[in-house]
């Protein structure tokens, strides 16, 4: 069978229809069809509102923080304002700091990068790579992976209990996987990070474009995510939460915004430079900073609390079950989770089909039906083997490996979808 035949054999595209047609695309095979992007997990597309906002701005545009001429006095006063917008949309305490990165993985890094001496740090090995692996020069515990969110919660209080009392800990956990799209307990989990001494880093790279984040409700010590998942794809990301350790940590990035007062030490003294570093969030944002993502998250920011996130989760909550339902009447389709069919979770659905190679399968679903997915091992190795078995092995990085069709699944489809757009 060839491989274009593959999604027209199955029934897998009826489910995934309910989940609407966006763009007008050429066809690989000829002609055009409209396309239905189904990779939010990845990049979720602009929402108007954010094209119209960074549209308005961009012919003002100029340098932030390092000019006295109105565009970039426009420019500082939309970079800061951002800041408060997005303190606004996490529910963020007084004291702390929203910084400006690239990525969630920039700002999981930096946090990295910040972590006082011997801070030991408590991963679960389902976790993204971007949250699994920037801890490499602390001492990392990687958790097992649970199969229930209790589980999880016994799992981290274990282990928290089980340490070396009492040098400062970490715990990193994601608010919602961005393979099987499950909730995980996050305030049940800060609550035991806190209990043993502990401070906990939210990844809602997935949780923050489908449900509110609140630091203060959820008591996470700090929070990161991508503005390109969050309706807003400019190149620009958030950690924001508690300022003392990222006040008291070396500056990031060494650079000019970064530093208060900068002076030549006398040769005597032994030469060089002497630095004072900004104690606010600039200590972090060295080099002129990306004020188009910035303000473009902000503005995705205001338009998510303006349209309800009752009202979004509601509408998501109704596309997810039809997917799910269409899927569940395909027998050669298995979807993967790791808390079981009734766990809450956000649009984000991987699965596999039996007899074939997800990324062939994925392949057919772009050329012959104008569907988008994603197909490979998702940055997630660790929980992509163990939901998948001994059949995920040797995969590239974050792309599929090789294998014919009609092999087994060595990786697997995800489809992910939002109410935002
Ligand atoms: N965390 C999760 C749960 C993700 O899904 C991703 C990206 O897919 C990341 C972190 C990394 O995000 P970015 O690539 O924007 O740094």
């Amino acid at each position: 069978m060839s491989v274009s035949a593959v999604a027209a054999d199955s029934s897998v595209c009826a489910p995934l229809a309910v989940l609407g047609r966006d763009v007008t695309v050429p066809l690989v095979t000829g002609g055009e069809v409209t396309y239905a992007a189904l990779d939010y997990a990845a990049s979720a597309p602009a929402l108007q509102r954010v094209w119209d906002d960074v549209a308005a701005y961009a012919p003002y545009y100029g340098s932030v923080h390092r000019g006295a001429g109105y565009l970039s006095q426009l420019s500082t006063d939309l970079f800061e304002n951002s800041r408060t917008a997005v303190a606004e949309f996490l529910d963020c305490r007084e004291d702390d700091q929203v910084v400006f990165t690239r990525s969630t993985t920039d700002s999981l890094n930096l946090l990295a990068a910040a972590l006082p001496a011997g801070c030991e740090v408590f991963v679960f090995e389902t976790e993204h790579h971007a949250s699994l692996l920037p801890w490499r020069d602390a001492r990392v515990t990687y958790l097992d992976a649970p199969r229930t969110p209790e589980e999880a919660v016994q799992t981290l209080e274990r282990a928290l209990a089980d340490r070396e009392p009492h040098g400062p800990a970490l715990v990193c956990v994601t608010g919602a996987s961005n393979v099987t799209g499950e909730l995980w307990p996050v305030r049940e989990l800060a609550a035991a990070a806190h209990a043993h001494g502990a401070r906990i880093v939210l990844d809602a790279a997935q949780l923050a474009p489908h449900h509110p984040v609140s630091v203060r409700e959820l008591d996470v010590d700090w929070v990161a995510f991508s503005g390109h998942k969050l309706y807003a794809p400019f190149g620009s990301g958030v950690l924001a939460g508690r300022s003392d350790w990222l006040r008291a940590a070396e500056p990031y990035l060494a650079g000019g915004g970064a530093s208060r007062k900068v002076a030549r030490r006398p040769k005597e003294a032994g030469g060089g430079v002497d630095v004072e570093w900004h104690d606010t969030a600039a200590r972090h944002e060295a080099g002129s900073p990306n004020v188009i993502g910035v303000y473009s998250i902000a503005s995705a920011c205001k338009a998510l609390t303006e349209a309800g996130f009752d009202e979004l989760v509601a509408r998501e909550r109704y596309l997810i079950r039809k997917v799910r339902e269409g899927l569940a009447e395909v027998p050669a389709v298995r979807v993967l989770s790791l808390f079981g069919d009734d766990a809450p979770r956000v649009g984000v659905i991987s699965f596999v089909v039996d007899g074939w190679n997800s990324s062939h399968f994925a392949a057919a679903l772009s050329a012959e039906y104008g569907i988008g997915v994603r197909d490979g091992l998702f940055c997630a190795h660790p929980l992509l083997r163990t939901l998948l078995g001994a059949e995920a092995e040797e995969p590239g990085e974050c792309g599929a490996p090789e294998a014919a069709p009609g092999e087994k699944s060595l990786n697997a489809i995800r489809v992910s979808f939002g109410a935002g757009t």
